[in-house]
Order: structure tokens, then sequence, then C-alpha cells
């Protein structure tokens, strides 16, 4: 079996309400579909999220002639070959060696981004030339995964605790974990905030906080012991862009609860250094951010011998067959129960794994990733 073709379709939505993190607002939901075709007619599907998306579809053509002809099985190989281009080496100027010229420093996000759909898509055509699901390719057997609603986006004017309803919301639906995004407002703001939730969602389900990066470590620990009494499991991404394993490490020291970090990493070395600082309670590595799904196995691994919580980061139509293969080593896999979040998600699959009313994401047993694609869909909101 050879490559054929890469090819992208780029989708971009208007959210009726626009919403914040603590690090940036969303008024769109963009997705990119990645689609991998065989001479034998096995199509592999991915997705990526990030941006800008013309960047992402000019550089999966130049990666579609670079892999052309390859086995669509040898993902290692296909892997190694594409992550070669994003750096300089011997041999790497004016396309001698074969690759595109080294990529500009800017354009790395993008690389990754677009090897990770590439990649995912391989992985769907290998399950689908196995005829088996990629849970059970990878020695899986657990059909349910449990999974979590994230919420609490901040809404200009709604009032404070507004989010509060939000969450009891997802408990209805069956949720026995939710994550609230913080860290946009004052701490006297957002303890207010926390507290409505913790009492609207009661006290056995599980609550996390995703800050999105507004801290240094001092400030942080601070954070931290304030909110504490609200019985947090975990703390995602505390701290601002720049601070490092060693900086994870004092605040580690210092706070009372686990700390959570990893998706917006680009490669299996920076996470390396998190995992092995000994600072992390959980890793969140995102396949259809960054490196595809090889990567965040090759994270997994790592993960499980160091003892931290593999917690993978949304996409759990993807990241819920990893989550199945290691057990008692993954927390689960990240979900969204309000559906206006990212209309995207929903429209594009019209069969996936996806939360149920029990709290768990469901496999099927579709070879690959057990999707099918609404391409009615697809062209209604391509770019
Ligand atoms: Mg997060």
């Amino acid at each position: 079996m050879k490559i054929t073709e890469v090819i992208t379709h780029p989708m971009k939505v208007q959210l009726e309400t626009s919403s914040w993190t603590a690090h940036e607002i969303s008024n769109v939901a963009t997705l990119t579909l990645f689609e991998v075709r065989t001479d034998e007619g096995l199509v592999g599907y991915g997705e990526v999220q990030g941006g800008p998306q013309k960047i992402i579809c000019e550089l999966a053509t130049q990666y579609s002639d670079c892999i052309k002809g390859m086995d669509p099985l040898a993902h290692l190989d296909i892997w190694e070959k594409l992550f070669a281009s994003t750096s300089p080496r011997p041999g790497g100027l004016g396309d001698w060696d074969g690759l595109p010229a080294p990529l500009p420093r800017g354009q790395r996000p993008q690389a990754m981004a677009a090897i990770g759909g590439i990649d995912i898509a391989l992985w769907d055509i290998k399950g689908k030339a196995a005829g088996l699901p990629i849970y059970k390719l990878l020695g899986g057997s657990r059909t349910s995964v449990f999974t979590y609603s994230t919420g609490g986006y901040y809404v200009e004017g709604a009032p404070i605790e507004a989010c509060a309803e939000e969450f009891a919301l997802y408990v209805e639906m069956g949720y026995r974990a939710v994550k609230v995004k913080t860290g946009a407002l004052g701490l006297e703001k957002e303890l207010v905030r926390i507290k409505a939730v913790r009492e609207a969602i009661g006290p056995d389900v599980l609550l996390m906080l995703d800050m999105n990066a507004p801290y240094g470590v001092k400030d942080c620990i601070n954070f931290a012991k304030a909110v504490e009494p609200f019985n947090i499991l975990w703390l995602e991404e505390p701290l601002h862009w720049h601070l490092q394993p060693a900086d994870y490490v004092r605040l580690a020291e210092g706070s009372p609860i686990p700390l959570a970090h990893g998706e917006r990493e680009w490669t299996r070395f920076t996470i390396r250094d998190f995992i092995d600082s000994g600072a992390l309670g959980y890793v969140q590595f995102d396949s259809t951010r960054h490196a595809g799904f090889t990567e965040s196995l090759r994270i997994a691994h790592h993960a499980e011998q160091r003892g931290v919580m593999i917690a993978p980061h949304t996409a759990p139509q993807i990241h819920a067959h990893l989550a199945s293969a290691f057990g008692d080593a993954a927390f689960g896999a990240e979900s969204h129960g309000g559906h206006d979040r990212h209309p995207i998600q929903h429209g594009l699959y019209s069969e996936c794994a996806h939360a149920q009313a029990d709290g768990m994401v469901h496999l099927n047993d579709n070879p690959g990733f057990g999707f099918e694609i609404d391409f009615g869909y697809v062209d209604s909101v391509r770019l």
C-alpha cells in the first residue's frame, strides 16, 4: 500500500456568543480535517486545531509531496521524515535532501500541527487495514473511558456566578467530573465563582481548575492555598508561558493541589522534562494540536513509567482510544458538555466516540478511530 495524497479541509464557524479564557477570546470555532489517501482505496482521517489554517494547509500540501509513495503503515518513518523538515540540518538547504528547506522559526507550530493531522490519519488507516479499532490495536479492552466536561468560559456582562448553572447541568447530564476556566479575574472574584460551582455540583463530583497560564510562582501558590478548601483535583496550566520545569517544581513544593500541564507543548522532548521534574500529577499532551497520536503514545509511555497520570487534552473521539489502552495509568478523556463551544466537533462526525449519560466516552468497534465524516457538514462550513 502506498500513500497517494494528503488533502486538507479547513473549516470555520462564527460562534453565537463570544467567550474568554484567561488567555484569549473565542468568537469563532476552527478545525482542519486531514484526509490521507492510498492506492488501495483506504482513506484515513485526522483533525487539527490551530492556525493560521492557511499555513497549516500549505505545509500539508508540501508534506503530501514528501510522503507520496511511502507505506502508510510505516508511521514512524513518516513522522521522523516530516519532523526532520522542521530543523536546520546538514544538506538541508535548497531541498537537497528531498525535504523542504528548514522552516522559518515562526512556522514550527503549524508544521507540528500538520504532522499531527497526517499522523492521526495514518493511525486511522492502520486500524482500517487491520480491521481493528485503535484501542484494540494498542492492546486495550475497555470500551468505556471516564470523561469530564470543561466549561465556565467567561462571557462579558454575565454575572460572576453564572457558570454555576452550567455546571449543575453537566452533572444532570451524567458527568462525575468537571473543569472550570479560571484565572481571568482577581482572586476574590474567582473564589466567588469556584465556591458557586462547588455548591452547584455537590461534594462528590470531581472539580478541576483550568487556569490558562495567568500566574508567576508566588502568586500561584497563594491562589492554590485559597482554593484548596473547595477540594480541587488539579490546577491546569497554572504558570506563565515562559516558565519552565524548574518553576513548576517550586510551585509544586508550595501548592497543596497537584499540577497538570502539557497542552501547549509541541513535542515529547519538552514534556519529558516536565514529567521528569516530578512537579506534575497529570500530563495533558494533545495529538490534535501538535505532533499527532504517535507522539502522544510516546509521552503516555514515559508518563506511565514515571507515575504521572495521563489526561489528554480534548478530542475524546481520538484520545479515548489511548486512555483505554493505558488502563489505570490514564485519568480519562476531556469532553465539552456544551456543544455550542465547538460546533464543528459536533457537526463533523456522523459517528464517533463521545460522552454519554453515564459520564463515560463509549468507543465503537469500527476499524480505525471509528469516525464517520459528514462531508455535507464539512462543505457547509468550509473556509
Ligand atoms: Mg487547558
